[in-house]
């Protein structure tokens, strides 16, 4: 009986609101395409999924610059003037996108914009960055287009302070529970696999609170249908359309 309870709530859930496909970095694992390239944000576009998400640092002399890691072919992005970058080449020849040339890209697309700001080491840094984010992303007309999501708990309260007061705002790091972020304001959760796995209970009490749920990265079938079977509004993944198979009815 209780097994038959559980089932019926988890289809409840299922059957409550559609589950969407978030590409993790761009779609990146398919010739042609890098991670975090123009190029990985247009294929995600081009295969419908719902959203893809990007990485954002800001340099010393305040270019925001579209990648994951804090260094860029040995050069901390974070410290440097942009003329140390802006030379610089993806894996797939396309130069080091800035965020105005992934967001000038996305204007054109349909696909949401799913922007993670990195924590910085600079609080004031990341300060700015969070500030120049915002606005850089008002000047382009896409406000209603983009979602915000970070690792840094000040970073949060900092984009959700400066964007419009519906942009959904998510957490990353993992530690709070869905009451405690819908305090602060924020739109859900966005945790990794491992964190949902020790906390299942969090999907249902985000979804009581209102609230969606973000899972990455999600790239094996068994975690897909981990995802799925719970009622993972948002699955992010480095293989979209097999994810996009396994939602299909
Ligand atoms: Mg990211």
């Amino acid at each position: 009986m209780k097994r038959l309870i559980f089932l019926l709530l988890v289809l409840a859930s299922v059957a409550a609101s559609a589950q969407e496909v978030i590409c993790h970095r761009g779609y990146w694992d398919i010739e042609g395409s890098a991670q975090n390239s123009i190029r990985s944000l247009v294929k995600a576009d081009s295969i419908g999924a719902w959203g893809s998400e990007f990485d954002v640092w800001m340099t010393a002399d305040g270019v925001l610059v579209v990648n994951h890691d804090e260094t860029f072919e040995g050069v901390t992005i974070e410290t440097a003037k942009w003329k140390q970058l802006k030379d610089m080449r993806l894996k797939n020849g396309e130069p080091l996108p800035t965020l105005e040339q992934m967001l000038e890209c996305g204007k054109s697309l349909k696909t949401r914009l799913i922007v993670e700001m990195k924590p910085h080491t600079n609080r004031g840094q990341e300060k700015k960055a969070a500030e120049k984010i915002v606005k850089m992303v008002k000047k382009m007309g896409l406000e209603d287009r983009v979602e915000y999501i970070t690792f840094s708990y000040k970073g949060m309260i900092d984009l959700k302070k400066l964007a419009p007061e519906d942009t959904p705002v998510y957490y990353l790091n993992g530690e709070l529970s869905p009451s405690q972020l819908e305090e602060l304001g924020m739109a859900g959760i966005d945790y990794s696999m491992e964190v949902m796995r020790d906390h299942p209970q969090w999907i249902d009490e985000a979804h009581s609170l209102g609230m969606k749920v973000n899972v990455w990265t999600v790239n094996s079938d068994h975690d897909m249908e981990w995802c799925i079977n719970y009622g993972v509004d948002f699955i992010t993944t480095n293989a979209p359309e097999r994810l996009q198979q396994l939602l299909e009815p």
